[in-house]
This record gives C-alpha cells, structure tokens and sequence, in this order.
C-alpha cells in the first residue's frame, strides 16, 4: 500500500500492554443482584462472574479506556499501519457520506495486547479481531496480523487493511441500522451480516484505489478466502460443517468482497436479499 499517501486517523487509542485486571473476587450487592437476574436468564454464574469482572474493571477504570490511554498517531510501524489504515477509511467514507448529505460518525480503533475490556465484555486476543456497538469501537491485538501471515497463508499489507475494513464494515451496519433488520434464521443472519462487512469492505478498497499497489487486491481475496468458515473448520475440526457456519465459507466470503469492490456502492450489498441461500 501507499503508506505514504495515507493520512493517518487520529481515532486510535492505545491500550498495548496495559495489564488487564479483573476484581471478580470482590462480591458486593450489585454482584449479587446480577448473579440473582443472571440466574433468572438461565446464564451460569461463572458467565456471570466473567460478565461482573469486566464491569468491574469497566466501573474502576483501570483496565478500561484510562484517561492516560494514549490517542492519536502511534509510533511503532505496526501501529502507524492501522492508523494509516483508519484514516483511509475515514476519508473515503465521509466523502461517501457527504454525497448523499450525511455525516459519517468514525468508530474508535482500540489497540490492545492479549485481553480487553470492551462494552459488549471482556475479549481474548485468541478470538480475533471485533467491533463493539456498544461503544462503537472497533478492537484488535496487532498480534492478528503476525497470524494472517503465518497460521491462515495469507500475508501482505491489503490482507491487513481488508481485516480493518471489514470490521469498519460492522461500523457501517451500526451507522446505516442493518444490524436491526430481522426475517431469518440466526445462523442466516449472521452470515449476512458478516459478508456484508465483507462486502463493505470491497466497496472501500474500490474507492481506495489509489492507495492500493498493483496486485495488492489479490492479498484481501486470499485473506476472505482464509478466514472462510469452511477453511477454518477444516483446519481446527477436519471437517466441514456448513449449518455452523456464522461468517460464510471461502468462496461466499471473496464473492461478497469482489461483489462490493465491482459494484462500489453500498447497495451492492444486499446480502439480506439472498438468505434463503445463505
Ligand atoms: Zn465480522
């Protein structure tokens, strides 16, 4: 990618090596009145414990977005790349927005190592990278793209950028409300949603072309194709099975993001119009 053509977004906050502290050993009054509500919605205390222990480090604000947390430009290149990476986001979807006369609203890229606090709960870096509505964050342990290269085959800048764009993606559905829209199964409607994002995110890469080095496109192709739930069962489970699937197989997943990078608009992302197929 054209680094150097990039502005880079000042939405980041940088959690890297905070130590992440639960206090779930601390049960107080408001603990037992959640564990007595958790108990009623048929969630195990332990869940429920783990639910508390983010809470608590949400309400402490020592894990949790201190007001030291470092915003801005980071430094190192891994960081400078996400950055890199947002801005253009930034750039092409506010100019997108103000077409139609909107504003676009940009999430928040936490960075963070090994484990988060976010509002929708604690996170593990081992289940990759998410987007959060309820705070409208979007988190990633640097460490994802290391694994890219190394565990899914898929190396190179733009397979990096696609991960970035995808959850901006979920961004979009939260701004634009397709996360609201109903008529299907579960497992459909996250399929949806996830290829949408996929989908989103070709659509970015098409208006980011000028940033994008000849052949580069390949790389986000072979990183869809990656992370296509057929490929990851295969490999973790030695076997595929379809009615599981919650984010599309490989060949849905690079049909979505070659769909939206043809197409360059948002409305070529009606995956909804096509459950029934998903
Ligand atoms: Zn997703």
């Amino acid at each position: 990618m054209r680094l150097e053509d990039m502005r880079r977004s000042e939405n980041v906050e940088d959690r890297r090596g905070q130590a992440f502290r639960r206090s779930g050993t601390r049960i107080g009054l408001g603990t037992l009145v959640l564990l007595v509500v958790g108990y009623f919605l048929g969630l195990s205390p332990g869940a429920m414990l783990g639910l508390i222990g983010a809470a608590d480090s949400v309400s402490q604000g020592s894990a949790v977005a201190p007001a030291n947390a470092p915003r801005g430009r980071p430094t190192d290149a891994q960081g400078d790349f996400a950055a890199a990476v947002l801005g253009e986001t930034e750039d092409v979807w506010t100019q997108y927005f103000a077409a139609t006369g909107q504003r676009y609203e940009p999430p928040t890229l936490v960075l963070f190592t090994d484990q988060v606090a976010s509002a929708c709960g604690a996170a593990s870096a081992a289940a990759g990278p998410f987007y959060c509505p309820g705070d409208r964050k979007v988190y990633i342990d640097l460490g994802f793209f290391g694994q890219l290269d190394s565990e899914f085959g898929a190396p190179g800048d733009f397979a990096r950028a696609y991960v970035l764009a995808h959850e901006v993606g979920h961004h979009l559905q939260e701004l634009l409300g397709s996360t609201r829209r109903a008529g299907a199964s579960a497992k459909q409607l996250s399929v949806a949603l996830e290829l949408q994002a996929d989908c989103y995110a070709g659509v970015w890469a098409r208006r980011a072309q000028r940033v994008i080095e000849p052949g580069e496109l390949q790389q986000a192709l072979q990183a869809a194709a990656a992370v296509g739930d057929d490929t990851l069962q295969r490999r973790t489970q030695g076997r595929v099975v379809p009615e599981t699937f919650t984010h599309g197989s490989a060949d849905q997943r690079q049909h979505w993001f070659q769909r939206g990078y043809d197409g360059g608009r948002l409305e070529s992302c009606d995956t909804f119009a096509e459950r029934s197929r998903l």
